[in-house]
C-alpha cells in the first residue's frame, strides 16, 4: 500500500481530458466534499464504467484521515465499485456496452513479474491501487465515490447477473480480502473450525463464506451486542466476547484458523490461544499502530501468523462467481451521497450492520 507523491495539476489536465465528479477529502480532517476532477480518455484496453454503487471500506476511513501516513490529498476514496460499462476500447474482450462490471482495490500491475505470472497482481511491486496511487501516466488515481471511472479491463470483473448490485458491491474488497486467505491457507474445508475476529464489513462476509464452505464458524467480538444477529441472521455457530476470559477459555485450542479483521490496536494473545496446534491466524485488518506479539505461545504449539492483502483478479472473479452460486452478499445500509460524512463517523464506532454502500448512481450529483 505504497504512498504517492504529488503530480502536477498541468500534467493531470493534459493527459486526463474527461471531466469527472466525486467526493474528496482535502485534508486529514477526513471530511468529504464535492470535487471536480478529470480522468483519462478510454484507451484501447480500457472500459469506462458509470458508477452506480460504492461500498465504504474501513480502509477508506483510514486513508481519508491519513491514519497510515500515506495519503495524498485531495483523495477520492472507494474501491468496492459496481456499475455499468458505457464505453469499451477496441481490444476489450470481456465486456460490451451495457454490461454490469465490478472494480475492487487495484487498477494496474506490471504483468511481467512472478506475482503477476501467478495471478497474484495484488502482490506485484508495481501494483496500482484504485485510489491514492500513481497511475502509469503519472497522475493520481481516484476511486469510486465518483460518477465514472476508466479502468484496464484486466482489473474489472464480470458482475454476475444474479447478484444485487448494491448488496454485492462490498464483495469487491471485503469479499476477496477474506475469501483469498481462506483459499490460500486451506481454511475452506468442511469440518474445520474458523474464528472470525471483528464482525464488521470484512468479518460478516467471512462468516458467510465460512458457512458456505461448510465450516464451523465462531465470531470473536468486542461485546455481546452483535451476538444474536451473528448467530440467527449470519449463521455463525458460536460467539465469543474477547474481553470475557472465561468465555474465551472455553474455546482454547479449538480453531484451525482465524481471520483477524480488526482495524485497531488490540491484544492478539487471547486469539493465539484459541488456535489448535499448527493453527493459523491470518491478519487482514490493518491497525495504525504495531501490535504486541508474544512469541512463546506461537512456538509452543507450532502456530502460524500470516498476513494477506486482497486477492488476484482471477481469484476475485472466482470469488464473485462463488458468491453468486451460494447467494452471498453483504448486509448493507444503502446511503445517499450526502450522508457519507455521518456514515464515516458511525463506521469509526463500528455502528453499522455491516457495510455502508453509497447509492452513487441516484444520489451523487454535481454541485
Ligand atoms: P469495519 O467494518 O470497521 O470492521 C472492523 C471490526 O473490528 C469492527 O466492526 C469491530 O468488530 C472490530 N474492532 C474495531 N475496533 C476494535 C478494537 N479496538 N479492538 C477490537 N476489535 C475492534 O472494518 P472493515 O471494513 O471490515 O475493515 C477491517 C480492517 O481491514 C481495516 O483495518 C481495513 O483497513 C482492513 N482491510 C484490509 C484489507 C486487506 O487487503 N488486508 C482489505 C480491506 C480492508 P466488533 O464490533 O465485532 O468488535
Ligand atoms: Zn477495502
Amino acid at each position: 500500500m505504497a504512498g504517492v507523491k504529488n503530480s502536477s495539476k498541468a500534467l493531470s489536465e493534459e493527459v486526463q481530458p474527461r471531466k469527472a465528479f466525486g467526493l474528496a477529502a482535502k485534508d486529514s480532517s477526513g471530511v468529504l466534499s464535492p470535487f471536480t476532477f478529470s480522468r483519462r480518455n478510454n484507451g484501447d484496453d480500457d472500459v469506462t464504467v458509470k458508477v452506480l454503487y460504492c461500498g465504504i471500506c474501513h480502509s477508506d476511513l483510514h486513508i481519508i484521515k491519513n491514519e497510515w501516513k500515506i495519503t495524498t490529498y485531495p483523495v477520492v476514496p472507494g474501491h468496492e465499485i459496481v456499475g455499468i460499462v458505457t464505453e469499451i476500447g477496441p481490444n476489450v474482450q470481456k465486456f460490451k456496452v451495457g454490461d454490469k462490471a465490478g472494480i475492487g482495490c487495484m487498477v494496474g500491475s506490471c504483468h511481467s513479474c512472478e506475482a503477476c505470472d501467478n495471478n497474484l497482481e495484488n502482490y506485484c511491486s508495481k501494483m496500482i491501487l484504485t485510489y491514492n496511487s500513481i497511475d502509469v501516466d503519472g497522475t493520481i488515481t481516484y476511486g469510486g465515490y465518483s460518477d465514472m471511472i476508466v479502468v484496464n479491463e484486466h482489473f474489472v470483473v464480470k458482475f454476475p447477473e444474479k447478484l444485487a448490485m448494491d448488496k454485492a458491491a462490498p464483495l469487491l474488497c471485503a469479499g476477496i480480502t477474506v475469501y483469498s486467505p481462506m483459499k490460500t491457507f486451506s481454511l475452506d474445508e468442511p469440518a474445520k473450525h474458523l474464528g472470525v475476529v471483528g464482525l464488521g464489513g470484512l468479518g460478516h462476509v467471512a462468516v458467510k463464506f465460512g458457512k458456505a464452505f461448510g465450516m464451523k464458524v465462531t465470531v470473536i467480538s468486542t461485546s455481546s451486542k452483535k451476538k444474536e444477529e451473528a448467530i440467527k441472521t449470519l449463521g455463525a455457530d458460536d460467539f465469543l466476547v474477547s474481553s470475557d476470559p472465561q468465555l474465551m477459555q472455553t474455546a482454547m485450542g479449538t480453531m484451525d484458523g482465524i481471520i483477524n479483521t480488526v482495524s485497531a490496536k488490540h491484544d492478539v494473545l487471547p486469539l493465539i490461544f484459541l488456535l489448535k496446534t499448527h493453527g493459523k491466524m491470518i491478519m487482514v485488518g490493518v491497525p495504525n499502530a504495531p501490535l504486541e506479539l508474544p512469541v512463546f505461545p506461537l512456538i509452543m504449539r507450532g502456530k502460524i501468523l500470516a498476513g494477506s492483502s486482497i486477492g488476484g483478479m482471477k481469484q476475485t472473479q472466482e470469488m464473485i462467481d462463488f458468491a453468486a452460486k451460494h447467494n452471498i452478499t453483504a448486509d448493507i445500509e444503502l446511503i445517499k451521497a450526502d450522508y457519507v460524512n455521518d456514515a464515516m463517523e458511525r463506521l469509526a464506532k463500528a455502528d453499522v450492520r455491516y457495510r455502508f454502500v453509497i447509492d452513487v448512481g441516484n444520489t451523487l450529483t454535481a454541485a
